[in-house]
């Protein structure tokens, strides 16, 4: 089998750069295809954060101080390289420091479509001075969904992009990074503006998503039953009619784990290790976890845990009620680890203190803790409103940390409702986007863990499942060079 060459862009990427599920995607997919042979090459945009890392890189000599035009803006970037630990990976940052030393990954700023049309187009231009001619552009998102179009408008006429195709995936459809069409000639189409949406420059606006959905050679998505959900008007959030139009060249392909971070028997972060067949490590970071949280329960008490960016999305609305009521009715106890909304963050706050002792509350972003709380808790909860893949339940299957979560997305196709006359499942499944539902989902769990035997069972049942992203790469690999075959280069 021939070799691909692949260039990944992408806003986020591990170990670099993380706000997100995005950064766990590009880094595993960019060292699961190198390790398959492929040539890899991503970028990233040199964020202070990554500077802070003092990492091993080098100045790429032909591509330095190149000047690119935003409107009116006369801005210049220059490409730094680091050669990774794994053999045909190599990752470029695109150093700006005008646009990326803001000191967070995203910003709310009026220039903030600036920062990744810059980014996108540096992607490009970078690699006209390297002379590498990708198989197949890799976008994922809003920030790099202009790609395509520029590939196939202000590019078109170079040659050494003639074999490209572009990818793009969808990590999230609620993002779309939409901006004023007032700010049209930002985009430095020129006579290819004709291209872009005319009805939603006529309504004021301009939608990166929506540009790189019409334009991209492919679509994926991050689950199969996403991919389904997001053409509807429920959830597709105004993408729906684009998707429709595109249907024939979208997929949904479940993201993977990077069982060598996430996995009981090796994960760098805890002390004690466990496995399925000898889970007294997992009591161990039970009471340590216990510790460190402050709470005042014994290792009997079924412990409940979140980890998660506090959004809408994520359905924590639910819980207003049915959280308090539960705790009030059952022994259990809560750990919660996230950032975001305020309303929510003040909601975990005041649990904690109505509830001192039983429901412990740590605000912010927390790597090594995320880990503990995977290994240490009994019961992890993802009520979600969407979601689009979802990390954290493949996380919790593995180790032995039944998850609760709502029939959509990802959830849905990686977690099975367990069936205690069969025995066959892996956690809890509720359906409904409401109170009553996610309250059922508790009690279940809660029920199913005071008769230990079952409980172990469900455990087994989890911990036995692979998600590796070994089998899920093969699905992208095969999608990039289905964009090869005879078939898609007639079509084109
Ligand atoms: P999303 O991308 O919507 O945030 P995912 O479940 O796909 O959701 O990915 C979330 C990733 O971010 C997981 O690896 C999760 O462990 C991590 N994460 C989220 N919030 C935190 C936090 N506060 N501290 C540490 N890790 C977090």
């Amino acid at each position: 089998m021939s070799v691909l060459k692949v260039c990944i862009v992408a806003s986020e990427m591990m170990p670099y750069a993380k706000t997100g599920g995005l950064a766990d995607v590009t880094g595993a997919l960019g060292r699961e295809l190198a390790g398959r042979g492929h040539e890899l090459r991503a970028f990233v945009p040199y964020y202070d954060s990554i500077r802070a890392q003092a990492l091993q890189i080098e100045a790429v000599p032909q591509v330095q101080a190149v000047p690119v035009e935003i409107g009116a803006l006369r801005l210049s970037f220059s490409l730094l390289a680091h050669r990774t630990a794994t053999p045909g990976l190599t990752v470029y940052f695109v150093d700006c420091p005008k646009l990326y030393s803001r000191g967070t990954l995203y910003t709310r700023d009026p220039d903030e479509h600036v920062r990744f049309i810059l980014f996108t187009r540096a992607v490009i231009e970078a690699c006209q001075r390297l002379k590498f001619a990708p198989d197949v552009f890799h976008c994922n998102d809003w920030h790099t969904a202009f790609l395509p179009l520029y590939l196939k408008s202000v590019y078109a006429w170079d040659r050494l992009f003639a074999g490209a195709r572009s990818v793009l995936t969808i990590h999230n459809i609620g993002y779309q990074g939409e901006f004023s069409a007032a700010r049209v000639g930002d985009l430095g189409l020129g006579a290819s503006q004709t291209l872009l949406h005319q009805d939603d420059l006529r309504a004021g606006r301009i939608n990166p998503l929506k540009m790189g959905i019409l334009f991209a050679d492919a679509l994926t998505t991050v689950s199969p039953t996403y991919a389904v959900e997001i053409r509807t008007t429920e959830l597709g959030m105004g993408m729906q009619s684009a998707l429709a139009v595109r249907a024939d060249s979208f997929t949904g392909i479940l993201n993977g784990v990077d069982y060598e971070q996430w996995d009981p028997r090796v994960d760098p972060y805890l002390s004690n290790h466990f496995h399925l067949a000898d889970l007294r490590g997992k009591m161990r970071n039970k009471r340590r976890l216990i510790e460190r949280c402050g709470l005042q329960v014994g290792t009997a008490t079924p412990l409940l845990a979140m980890v998660t960016r506090l959004a809408e999305q994520k359905g924590i609305d639910l819980l207003f009620e049915s959280l308090p009521a539960l705790l009030v009715e059952r022994p259990l106890a809560l750990t919660v680890l996230g950032s975001g909304d305020a309303r929510y963050v003040r909601f975990f706050e005041e649990l904690a203190m109505r509830f001192a002792g039983r429901v412990a509350f740590r605000q912010g972003y927390d790597e090594p803790m995320a880990h503990l709380i995977e290994a240490g808790s009994d019961i992890f909860l993802m009520p979600s409103r969407y979601e689009p893949c979802g990390l954290n339940q493949m996380y919790s299957l593995r180790y032995g940390t039944v998850p609760i979560v709502r029939k959509t997305g990802g959830l849905a196709d990686s977690v099975r409702h367990f069936d205690p006359a069969s025995g066959q499942g892996t956690g809890v499944v509720f359906q409904h986007y409401d109170a009553p539902a996610v309250r059922w989902a508790l009690n279940t769990a809660l029920d199913w863990y005071a008769d230990q035997r079952l409980w172990r069972r469900i455990m087994r049942n989890a911990m036995a499942q692979d998600f590796s992203w070994k089998r899920q790469v093969l699905e992208y690999e095969h999608l990039y060079r289905s964009l090869h075959s005879p078939a898609s280069v007639t079509q084109r």
